[in-house]
């Protein structure tokens, strides 16, 4: 029986021999955990909740100590991932060839959680290239389970639909946002999209669901539209590790052989209630760069009940937002994420850019900035009295021409969108 079907003790027991592995290894190679270990007696660290005698790893210490995380002489090293740091330069992240075969088997597993099979094919629509880890994860655990992949790479839909009507992918991996601009054009050209075959998406960088696990806006669009299955998925290049929905569709399932969870509230106490805090991760079995108690900034929470697929791991529930990214607004305190999710509700809306800055008060102010196709008084209002009724919050909104604020969001040497500017 695989490990994700086993009881919670034996998980717990299992996890906390490799965590005496983690402990020891890391303590033995890397300059930084040799360091931060020093005062610490690492055999006193026998049960997980021991975990939390031990110093937090922040990524500010990545940012700063970079090279000092890395266990393995350099000729060692196959891969460097980046990931944006703290003050937007990009941290590096080595990985041995060991380390691509753990994030295969992460990735195989994974996709196996969201139903993925040998001899399924499927559509990679995410970067592979520009020192990404998930485009390459996905290439490696595609290849792992004995699936096909069509390595398209991110947008162009008519360089997608080219490839789906010839390779007859059943699945897609892509951002869900992109699979709207995917039916706006198959509609426009008159590609049957509902008949092509396709089954169902993973989907990767944005939430699909709000924290009662029901579709948000964006999914609802979708599926309103097309009906496919979408899973959720949840990673970071830090952890080397996902977190991935089965065909419940309640949170991403942990596999407990490759990390372990914790979650804290602001104090950095263990949160024990199942209420929300921020996710804090131990990798295990990681050669190159391992991390213990690398604090990930994500505001999540974690679900314990056993999953109807009978796994009986925990799942995280959609991220809720970056712990940095805060904003208290008149005794309210919300996330980018909420305000994104009620944006996406309003079709005429092309895009958005949130930014969040300190008037005169010393308050947080909401400014948003809009592309929409015919910007009037009353769609204003709308907007405005939709985020009042539902986030308690009033913003300033600012239309602006969707060249000029895509010039804002795209930025040339940026990897992703950026769709929220904080000036505090
Ligand atoms: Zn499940």
């Amino acid at each position: 029986m695989k490990v994700e079907f086993w009881s919670k003790e034996k998980i717990a027991a299992f996890q906390e021999i490799k965590l005496k592995e983690t402990l020891n290894y890391v303590n033995e190679n890397s300059a930084f955990y040799k360091r931060q270990f020093k005062d610490f007696d690492l055999n006193s660290i026998n049960a997980l909740t021991d975990l939390q005698k031990l110093p937090f790893t922040t990524k500010e210490d990545l940012q700063q100590y970079n090279s000092d995380f890395l266990c393995v002489p350099l000729n060692k090293v196959v891969d460097y991932a980046t990931t944006s740091g703290t003050s937007g330069t990009p941290v590096s992240f080595a990985l041995t060839d060991s380390d691509l075969e753990r994030i295969g088997y992460n990735e195989a597993e994974s996709l196996k959680c969201s139903g993925i099979e040998k001899g399924d094919v499927v559509q990679l629509m995410t970067t592979i290239d520009r020192q990404f880890m998930a485009g390459l994860a996905y290439f490696l655990g595609l290849r792992k389970l004995g699936a096909t992949v069509i390595r398209v790479g991110a947008g162009i839909p008519e360089l997608q639909w080219d490839a789906i009507l010839r390779y007859k992918p059943a699945y897609l991996i892509t951002v869900p946002s992109f699979l709207i601009k995917m039916i706006d054009y198959a509609e426009n050209v008159g590609i049957d999209y509902k008949n092509c075959g396709i089954k169902g998406a993973v989907c990767i960088g944005e939430p699909l669901r709000q924290q009662d696990f029901s579709p948000n806006n964006i999914t609802s669009r979708i599926l309103s539209r097309w009906d496919l299955k979408l899973y959720s998925t949840y990673a970071s290049t830090e952890m080397s590790t996902a977190f991935a929905e089965c065909s419940a569709m309640q949170g991403g399932h942990h596999l407990p052989e490759l990390i372990i969870v914790e979650i804290i509230d602001e104090n950095g106490n263990l949160i024990t209630d199942g209420s929300p805090g921020e996710l804090v991760v131990t990798t295990l079995g990681v050669e190159a760069m391992p991390l213990v108690r690398f604090k990930t900034g994500d505001i999540v929470q974690a679900h314990e009940e056993e999953c109807t697929c009978g796994r009986t791991t925990l799942r995280l529930g959609p991220v809720i937002g970056r712990k940095q990214q805060m904003i208290k607004y008149k005794g309210t305190t919300l996330y980018p994420p909420a305000m994104n999710n009620l944006l996406n509700g309003f079709d005429q809306i092309q895009n958005h850019l949130i930014e969040i800055s300190t008037n005169e008060l010393g308050t947080d102010e909401i400014t948003l900035y809009l592309a929409v196709q015919s910007p009037t008084d009353e769609f204003l209002t709308q907007i405005r009295d939709h985020f009042r009724a539902k986030l308690r919050v009033s913003p300033r909104i600012e239309f602006l021409p969707l060249e000029v604020l895509n010039e804002k969001v795209f930025l040339p040497k940026s990897r992703k969108p950026r769709q929220f500017i904080d000036l505090r």
